[in-house]
């Protein structure tokens, strides 16, 4: 009996070893698992679920591949792939879930997230994310044409490795105030996300009471996978 959780594979055609090793993994050890809970980016860009972009059909079937075999599947949209949609989730079997949620493993209530919503120090990406979930955004977007949204998709994240650039490293951190509040919100002392690529498990100090924040990390250069069985979280991190 063992949940797994992974996010920020940021797969992408152009980086076909990422792929493979995520094919890897879900007819390895996804497949022994009860379920696989992914946190969101786990791919580089989303411009739709009617993207007839053959590695992310690929991807997809495989993912079908998985929860036909038995294997519970859950997906949380990252920013990077936000824009995924109810087709999605018929195509690959897997559960969308809300940002953040709540979930129990094995008796522990666990705050779920993808992690970019504490991010609350940087600003300029705060507003982006506002607007980014906005439905009639989003619909506005979708409306556009394979292509225009390919272009879209393109200079957002030309603007976006531009904005990196001038960024302090801790400003693209969780702040702590905004976890905090979250999991006093939430009325549990247990978080995980990704985003951030910084794998670590933190404890922390939640009004008197210890909590713990745990960490995933991205698949380019740590490849994490979280395992959580009946006696609790176990981590296994490997380096790719
Ligand atoms: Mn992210």
């Amino acid at each position: 009996m063992t949940k797994l959780f992974i996010s920020d594979l940021h797969l992408q055609a152009a980086r076909p070893d990422i792929t493979e090793r995520f094919f890897r993994f879900l007819q390895t050890e996804a497949a022994e698992a009860e379920a696989l809970y992914i946190l969101g980016d786990l791919f580089e860009a989303w411009i739709g679920d009617d993207d007839p972009d053959e590695h992310n059909r690929e991807v997809q079937a495989a993912m079908r591949r998985l929860t036909d075999a038995g294997v519970a599947g859950y997906f949380m949209r990252g920013n990077r792939d936000f824009l995924i949609g109810d087709a999605f989730a018929e195509r690959t079997g897997f559960t969308l879930l809300d940002d953040p949620v709540v979930r129990d493993f094995y008796g522990t209530p666990v705050l779920l997230s993808h992690g970019d919503a504490y991010c609350t120090d940087d600003v300029e990406y705060q507003a982006f994310r506002r607007q980014s979930r906005d439905p009639a955004w989003q619909q506005q977007v979708l409306s556009m044409s394979v292509e225009q949204r390919r272009a879209l998709a393109g200079q957002a994240r030309e603007e976006s490795r531009a904005a990196m650039v001038d960024k302090a490293e801790d400003i693209m951190d969780v702040n702590a105030d905004a976890v905090a509040a979250a999991l006093r919100e939430a009325g549990v002392t247990t978080l995980v996300h990704g985003h951030t690529h910084r794998p670590a498990v933190h404890e922390l100090d939640l009004d008197g009471t210890p909590a713990t924040r745990i960490v995933l990390g991205d698949w380019y250069e740590q490849g994490t996978v979280l395992h959580w069985t009946p006696e609790g979280p176990d981590y296994r991190w490997k380096v790719l």
